[in-house]
């Protein structure tokens, strides 16, 4: 009996190579026979490629597509410090995957890419007889312009909300009022651990493929997560409730879907009743062309009222930092009553995937990291492991932050670093720009508060995690 392996997709079987019938066809990629290969393997065999499960949510990998390259393995890696960071003969999946999406944004073919959903949306907005609601992340609206030929940043926010509404959705949100409602619940979860000096350092909580990689790798560390949701998810839970009470209009009959730079986010919302689909931009940008609308000729559009405005400091979520920073700037406010004067931190805003400082907040001064790229999330463990201390770190899985989201577009005509810079740039000029820079300053938020919520700390905009650790298959 010999051991035979798919050259193509690397399923595995046992047989005579030579009796196998000459139209035999691979019952996973349907390559013939003439890729199949006699192979002496261990108990399992590692592949050059990533070999994604197939129950996988945010990713998939078309076998007819590779080429072989290994480049989703390298940046699974050496970037994501995920593959090759376990066991393989133990784990009990094919891949442990924390959903970053960044291997899609490496693969020269398109072999692994998102996990569409956008062509079943479409089905469903065209029967009518749902309320769609969207809400659009702050990095798609310096990223959708350039999967039609504009330039690497370009601000779209007007663009993108005239074809969200064309696509037929009936309200168009901005998260950035959901990362403004993030900030005001995370500021004062941090004060409250400040004072009580518990479960320090606090870790953010928003990107879903860093809380996973935390929940698979290191789960002593849960208690240091914020217990806040997720924008997307507090904006969510926000429309099925308040919003929709408003508006009369019953939880059942709402869709409710984010448009995010991320791959993660569809990981995230699986059992989870606040939004129902994610999509990511280059989906977004599938679904434009199919639809045969003019993006270019395009009027722009604005967003819907009641969550409307979003501050300066939701929209730098977008950055790596800038979730930090737009924490800093409230939590100075809860703590001295008065706003920071120089709320521009300038001395963050350039790091290549791992920064320490000290912030003084008067009463404390605290001493901060800003990681993104999960393998620079394995250094800073390594560091709290050898003694060091820290009172809050943000973690982005993608390096740069959710503009380099792995739901981007990919782009061809510059370097990684290039487009993050000019993506970048471009969310720090919306900062600069906006009338509100302060999430407490916010109106909306104000009035969401002193309407609804009455008070920070509601169950609603809060979570809990899990010990994920199994998967490993190391106890
Ligand atoms: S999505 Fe991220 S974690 Fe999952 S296989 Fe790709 S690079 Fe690795
Ligand atoms: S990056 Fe794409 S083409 Fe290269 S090995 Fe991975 S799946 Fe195949
Ligand atoms: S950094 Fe942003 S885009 Fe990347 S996985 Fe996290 S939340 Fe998603």
């Amino acid at each position: 009996m010999d051991k035979i392996i798919c050259e193509i997709c690397g399923y595995k079987l046992e047989g005579v190579l030579e009796e196998l019938p000459s139209d035999w066809r691979c019952p996973v990629c349907s390559a013939s026979k003439d890729f199949l290969k006699k192979k002496i393997y261990k108990e399992r065999e590692e592949t050059v490629f990533l070999d994604i499960d197939q129950n996988n949510v945010s990713i998939e990998r078309n076998p007819h597509k590779c080429v072989k390259c290994g480049n989703c393995k390298s940046v699974c890696q050496y970037k994501q410090g995920v593959y090759g960071h376990y066991d393989i003969n133990k784990i009990k999946c094919k891949t442990i995957c924390v959903d970053c999406g960044q291997c899609s944004i490496a693969c020269p073919t398109g072999a692994i890419d998102v996990k569409n959903q956008y062509k079943e949306l479409s089905e469903l907005i065209k029967k009518k007889n749902k309320v769609m609601i969207c809400q659009t992340a702050p990095s798609v609206r310096v990223s959708l312009a350039e999967m039609f030929g504009e330039k690497e940043g370009t601000i779209c926010t007007g663009k993108l909300v005239a074809c969200l509404r064309k696509l037929g959705f009936n309200y168009v949100f901005d998260t950035t009022f959901g990362a403004d409602l993030t900030v005001m619940e995370e500021a004062h979860e941090l004060i409250e651990r400040l004072k009580s000096k518990a479960k320090l350092p606090m870790f953010t909580s928003c990107c879903p493929s860093w809380v996973k990689f935390l929940e698979i790798f290191y789960p002593k560390h849960i208690p240091n997560l914020s217990t806040c949701k997720s924008p997307i998810l507090m904006q969510g839970s926000i429309i099925k409730s308040y919003w929709a009470n408003l508006f009369g209009i019953k939880k059942e009959d709402i869709v409710s879907v984010a448009i995010t730079p991320c791959t993660a986010k569809k990981s995230e919302i699986f059992n989870n009743d606040d939004v129902d689909y994610v999509i990511t931009v280059r989906e977004l940008a599938k679904w434009i062309l199919e639809e045969n609308i003019d993006y270019k000729s395009l009027a722009e559009s604005e967003f819907d009222s009641l969550m409307t405005t979003g501050s300066g400091a939701g929209i730098i979520f977008g950055v790596s930092g800038g979730v930090m920073e737009s924490v800093i700037r409230t939590a100075y406010f809860l703590v001295n009553n008065e706003n920071l004067k120089n709320i521009e931190f300038e001395n963050i805003r350039e790091n290549d995937g791992l920064l320490e400082c000290n912030v003084d907040l008067k009463k404390y001064s605290i001493k901060i990291a800003i990681v993104s790229g999960l393998i620079n999330a394995r250094k800073i463990f390594d560091k709290i492991e050898k003694g060091g201390k820290y009172d809050f770190i943000e973690v982005m899985s993608c390096l740069g932050g959710c503009m380099a989201g792995g739901g981007q577009p990919k782009n061809l005509r510059h370097t990684y670093e290039e487009v993050r810079n000019m993506r970048k740039k471009s969310l720090y000029d919306l900062d600069r720009g906006s009338n509100v820079r302060f999430c407490h300053e916010n109106s909306d938020i104000v009035n969401i508060y002193k309407n609804y919520l009455n008070k920070v700390g509601s169950k609603q905009l809060h979570t809990t995690y899990k010990d994920q650790s199994e998967i490993l298959g190391q106890n």
